[in-house]
């Protein structure tokens, strides 16, 4: 199959900021693509050659998105999967695949796909609601504290919630969740697995995340990790594990836990470009975001090695602001060496909303990341 500056057609759902960076590969290689997003502002709207609207969990909108491309991608999750089954008896090459979407879209199945798999992950329990929660407490099959997770439909911290009292479990929604035990983790890393179509396999240098407290979002993701190299190559070890049991085409990414033993349990997985990799545009040798298009079309996997140290930061709207938003300080960040900020195109902010992110590349980590707190404290993202 000719690619570049050819009639084929890459079609992706979703438009936001995951499927504006993928377009920066695609306009690169002269790749032609068409992007499928309920919003008419979404941020990919201008890169792609074709935008259509619409609603990204309808089957008849997906599958007829789906006809008119040669292979179809995702940047979020929340698809219709039956479409995507009927795309692929059809011949439209989905990546990743449905079967893959349907066991990670539900926290309880993709838990299940652990277990079923050998791979460590911290212990669970699934409900259809979460007011069954209440009798297994009763029984004491569920202990305090524990961490409630929606089985589907959460994302960015919205959908988990640490519980450690009865009073914790009063506000949330009555829907299919799992109970998880709580990890009292050292740190959590992050591990990006490629596979091509042809078997062939690359990852990432293993990234450390730290979270904003309050917010549950990742405030800072460093990279290398600071960890011993045995930990990194375990943790490589069970992403390339995780990558493999899925038969996965695409990006994987692999959120794990280090614990106070040094053992890794994975979190959750990402089958698509992930925050934990924003870095590797400035920082590796391949962008995580050309690497998943290499992927998907089976084209050679760039190397994943590092030119420099990183650290990323979001840049999520600030608390008590909402409107159009305003960037203030932003060319304070453009005098620093080795900043580069990246503006999602996001019209309006919200309260902890992603709106863009920061990359502090350095020789020494340390440095990068002394200079990620600096860019940290002085742009707000803000309205006017
Ligand atoms: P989301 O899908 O919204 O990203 P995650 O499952 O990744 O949600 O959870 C968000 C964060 O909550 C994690 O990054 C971690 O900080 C915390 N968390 C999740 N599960 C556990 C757990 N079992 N033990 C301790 N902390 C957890």
């Amino acid at each position: 199959m000719e690619y570049f500056s050819s009639n084929f057609k890459l079609g992706i759902l979703g438009g936001g900021q995951l499927g504006k960076m993928l377009l920066y590969t695609t306009r690169k290689f002269d790749i032609r693509t068409s992007v499928l997003d309920p919003s008419l502002e979404a941020p990919s709207k201008l890169a792609c050659n074709d935008f259509f609207q619409g609603d990204l969990m309808d089957y008849e909108t997906v599958y007829n998105f789906g006809k008119k491309v040669n292979t179809l991608t995702i940047e979020i999750e929340n698809v219709n999967i039956e479409a995507l089954k009927a795309l692929e008896k059809e011949g439209v090459n989905v990546f990743p695949s449905s079967k893959t979407l349907e066991s990670i879209q539900n926290k309880a199945t993709q838990k299940l796909f652990y277990v079923d798999h050998n791979l460590p992950s911290a212990p669970f329990k699934r409900f259809a609601f979460t007011e069954e929660i209440y009798t297994a407490i009763e029984h004491s099959s569920v202990e305090f504290p524990f961490v409630w997770k929606r089985a589907q439909f959460g994302y960015d911290g919205t959908g988990v919630k640490i519980v450690r009292s009865v009073a914790d479990l009063k506000n949330l929604p009555n829907v299919e969740c799992i109970t998880e035990e709580l990890v009292p983790f050292k740190s959590e890393l992050a591990v990006i697995v490629a596979r091509n179509t042809k078997g062939q396999v690359k990852v990432y240098p293993v990234v450390e995340m730290e979270f904003h407290p309050e917010a549950n979002q990742v405030e800072y993701v460093l990279c290398p990790a600071r960890i011993s190299d045995e930990i990194a190559v375990k943790a490589e070890q069970i992403a390339l594990k995780t990558s493999a049991a899925f038969e996965h085409v695409g990006l994987l990414a692999v959120e794990l836990f280090l614990t106070q033993d040094d053992e890794i349990l994975i979190n959750e997985v990402a089958p698509r470009p992930h925050n934990s990799g924003h870095q590797t545009i400035e920082a590796s040798y391949t962008s995580q975001f050309e690497q998943h298009i290499r992927a998907i079309l089976g084209l050679p996997m760039g190397s994943t090695i590092n030119k420099l140290s990183s650290v990323m930061v979001n840049l999520v709207g600030a608390e008590g602001h909402t409107g159009n938003v305003i960037y203030e300080n932003i060319e304070k960040l453009m005098e620093m060496e080795g900043v580069t900020p990246h503006i999602y195109g996001k019209k309006e902010t919200r309260p902890f909303r992603k709106m863009g992110h920061v990359t502090i590349v350095h020789s020494k980590l340390e440095n990068a990341r002394a200079i990620a707190q600096q860019v940290k404290q002085s742009i707000n993202v803000i309205s006017n």
